[in-house]
């Protein structure tokens, strides 16, 4: 257990993303000035720190991007939240979350941790996983089955893709049924379904990268993610209520479905996909000190760790979901 986490090389880029939105009757985009001057833009990217006016002025911002400059997303239909969140090499935890309310606009993002970025060796300060029952919760969960199919269209070529969605299958395992080296019992988070292959993207743009507008399909799949990012969820939810989520893992270099003997900077895939299973059970990241816990926003390389959760990661998943007895 000691030695589970030996090198960490990553840091996190977390997006979180806050908005509220107007009603979701379509009101029609307006283009008159309401009583602070500001106007509802009928077409192109919104900034969050407008969006309190625009909310204020009645304007139509559902299905509008907004962004706060590295992070964007699509604002869902009222009555939903949409946030993004990831896990990389390098860069600061980042957070933009949206909320269409149906009466107002908010928008927030979550606490930037400038540690993330810094390159590390050791997950010697940080508790044992057994030891450590830190965890975060997104506040909100599956209360039902969760189906989803996998999009390989983008698959790096060196990998196999039996291999590929048999971790990406067992990673969702990993994180739903609580696996562990801390002795706790299965957890009784609502069943998962795959469903197969599919050639429906992920609804996530590289650009940002950013949660694209809201489906009921759940999507796994690959695309080139920006700023040494590994895994990017965006996670659509009513509420207490998961309502679909979609998953990307890059398709650059640094990652394998097997740690190579002579590792320096490889990033373990099924991992990485446990990690990213976590946000979309309604798991959050830790904050830093937890190199041993999977929902840590730093990765450590050449290691296949975060397969199994650590006490914290699984005290969270029992919060919400319970455990069998
Ligand atoms: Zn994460």
């Amino acid at each position: 257990m000691t030695a589970r986490r030996a090198l960490a090389l990553a840091a996190s880029l977390t997006t979180v993303a806050l908005v509220g939105a107007t009603t979701s009757a379509p009101a029609p985009a307006r283009t008159a000035s309401d009583q602070s001057g500001s106007r509802c833009p009928a077409t192109g990217t919104i900034r969050v720190s407008t969006l309190p006016a625009l909310s204020a002025a009645g304007c139509a911002l559902a299905g509008r991007t907004v962004t706060d400059g590295r992070a964007s997303v699509v604002v869902p239909p009222a009555g939903m939240s949409v946030a993004g969140d990831g896990i990389g090499v390098r860069g600061e935890v980042h957070g933009l979350t949206v909320t269409n309310t149906g009466t107002s606009v908010r928008a927030g993002s979550t606490t930037a941790d400038r540690s993330a970025g810094r390159a590390t060796t050791a997950r010697a300060g940080s508790p044992a996983a057994c030891q450590d029952r830190t965890f975060n919760l997104e506040h909100h969960h599956w209360k039902s089955a969760l189906r989803y199919r996998a999009d390989l269209g983008r698959m790096p070529a060196r990998f196999h893709a039996k291999t590929v969605v048999s971790q990406i299958r067992i990673a969702n395992g990993n994180m739903r049924k609580g696996r562990n080296t801390c002795g706790k019992p299965r957890l009784r988070t609502p069943a998962s379904h795959y469903l197969g292959r599919t050639r429906v993207k992920p609804h996530i743009n590289t650009d940002g990268p950013s949660c694209g507008a809201y489906d009921t399909k759940n999507v796994v799949g690959f695309g080139n993610l920006p700023g040494g990012l590994l895994g990017w969820t965006c996670y659509w939810y009513v509420g207490p209520r998961m309502a679909a989520a979609d998953m990307m893992l890059d398709n650059g270099s640094n990652m394998a479905t097997t740690i190579p003997q002579d590792c320096s900077a490889t990033y373990d895939f099924e991992g990485i996909v446990t990690h990213e299973w976590g946000h979309v059970y309604g798991m959050a990241h830790t904050g830093s000190g937890h190199r041993n816990l999977t929902m840590q926003h730093v990765l450590a390389a050449c290691s296949t760790y975060a397969r199994t959760l650590g006490l914290g990661d699984w005290l969270g998943m029992n919060k919400m979901y319970g455990h069998r007895r």
